[in-house]
C-alpha cells in the first residue's frame, strides 16, 4: 500500500471573525492510499486548538511506511503502529485511518458501516452550526438553515441569552448550545441551563473549562439538560477520567485518530451510560462521509463541516430533510470531483 498526500485550502462560505482576527479559508491535507490500482481517500482537517498545521501533518505522514502492512491486516494492528510513530498528531493519524477504511472497503466490496456491522437505518438528523456573529448575520444564517431541523448555536458568557433570544424570534427549531468553555462559574452555568431548558434546547456542549472536571460533575448531576464533553474528551483513554462528570461525549474523527478509535469510543460510552454526539471540523465531504458511516450508532450528529465551504472536492453523504442519508457505495462512500 502506498500513501501520498497534498495540502489543500478550503474556502469558507462566510468569513470567520473573532476579535480583530478574520479568515476566509482554512487549511487541510488530503491523503490517498493506493493498492493494486484501487485508491482510498482520507483527510486531515486542522482546527487550531489541536495544534496541527499542514506542515506538521506532512512531516508526520512522511514518517509513515505502509509497505510493511498487508491490505488484510486488521485496523487495530495498523493504527497501533501509526499511533506509536509520535504522540499527538491526531488529525494526521485520522487522515490515514480514513483512507485505509476507504481503501479496504473498496478492495473487499463493502461500505465501512458493513465492515463494522452497522445498519444504515435510523441515521440521525444533523445540526447546522451558527457561529457567534452580528445580529444581522445570525438572522441570515437562521434563514440559510431552513433545510435543517436542528441548529447548533455557539455562544459565550456575555452573549448567550441575547443570541438565543434573537434565534427564538426567527424559529422554534430545537437547539444544541455550545458554550465552548466560556461559562466560568458552575452556579451561573446551572442558572443559564435552567433558562435554556424552557427554550427547546436539547443539550449543552462544554459549558466550563476543559480541565475543570469536578465542576462539570457538579453541573451534570443537577442540570435539566444533558451536558456533553467536547474539549474535555479527545481520545478513548480520556473516557475513564470524565465518564461520571458528563452526560455524554462529542466524538470527532480528527480528535481521536479516526474511525477505528471513534467506534471503540462509542461502544465504551454506551457501556458507561453516556450519550454520544458525532461532531466534525470544517472539512470536505471526505471526512464528513467517513464520520457519517458511524452515525446510525449515535444520539446527536453535528456533521455540517462540508456545508460551510465552497470548494468541496468530494461528493458523498447527503442530507435529506435534515437527516443524514448514507449511500450504498463501498468504503466511506465518496467520489472525487
Ligand atoms: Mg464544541
Amino acid at each position: 500500500m502506498k500513501l501520498t498526500f497534498q495540502p489543500y485550502n478550503l474556502n469558507l462560505k462566510h468569513t470567520f471573525s473573532i476579535a480583530n482576527f478574520s479568515r476566509t479559508s482554512t487549511p487541510i491535507v488530503l491523503t490517498q492510499i493506493e493498492h493494486n490500482g484501487i485508491v482510498g481517500y482520507g483527510e486531515a482537517s486542522l482546527p487550531q486548538y489541536l495544534g496541527e498545521t499542514q506542515e506538521s501533518v506532512c512531516a508526520f505522514l512522511q514518517k509513515v511506511n505502509l509497505s510493511e502492512f498487508d491490505i488484510q491486516d486488521d485496523m487495530d494492528k495498523i493504527m497501533q503502529s501509526i499511533d506509536a510513530i509520535d504522540k499527538n498528531n491526531t488529525a494526521a493519524k485520522a487522515s490515514i485511518d480514513i483512507a485505509l477504511y476507504d481503501l479496504k472497503g473498496k478492495f473487499f466490496n463493502r461500505s465501512v458501516r458493513e465492515m463494522l456491522n452497522i445498519t444504515a437505518k435510523n441515521t440521525p438528523f444533523t445540526s447546522y452550526t451558527i457561529g457567534i456573529d452580528s445580529e444581522q448575520i445570525i438572522r441570515q444564517k437562521v434563514k440559510e438553515a431552513t433545510p435543517y431541523t436542528i441548529l447548533k448555536i455557539k455562544v459565550n458568557r456575555e452573549n448567550w441569552k441575547k443570541i438565543v433570544d434573537i434565534i427564538r424570534t426567527e424559529t422554534q427549531k430545537p437547539l444544541f448550545i455550545d458554550a465552548n468553555q466560556s461559562w466560568i462559574c458552575k452556579e451561573e452555568a446551572l442558572e443559564n441551563i435552567h433558562y435554556l431548558s424552557t427554550k427547546n434546547v436539547l443539550l449543552i456542549e462544554q459549558p466550563l473549562e476543559k480541565h475543570n472536571i469536578s465542576d462539570h460533575r457538579w453541573l451534570s448531576q443537577r442540570s435539566p439538560l444533558p451536558i456533553i464533553a467536547d474539549e474535555s474528551v479527545q481520545r478513548l483513554s480520556d473516557l475513564e477520567l470524565i465518564k461520571d462528570a458528563f452526560n455524554g461525549i462529542n466524538i470527532k474523527l480528527m480528535k481521536c485518530t479516526g474511525i477505528n478509535e471513534a467506534y471503540k469510543m462509542i461502544l465504551s460510552a454506551r457501556k458507561y451510560g453516556l450519550k454520544v454526539m458525532l461532531g466534525c471540523m470544517t472539512e470536505t465531504s471526505c471526512a464528513i462521509s467517513a464520520a457519517a458511516q458511524l452515525s446510525p450508532l449515535v444520539d446527536f450528529a453535528d456533521l455540517d463541516g462540508n456545508l460551510l465551504i465552497t470548494n468541496d472536492c468530494f461528493r458523498g453523504v447527503e442530507i435529506a430533510e435534515g437527516r443524514i442519508l448514507l449511500n450504498n457505495k463501498n468504503g466511506i462512500g465518496v467520489d472525487k470531483i
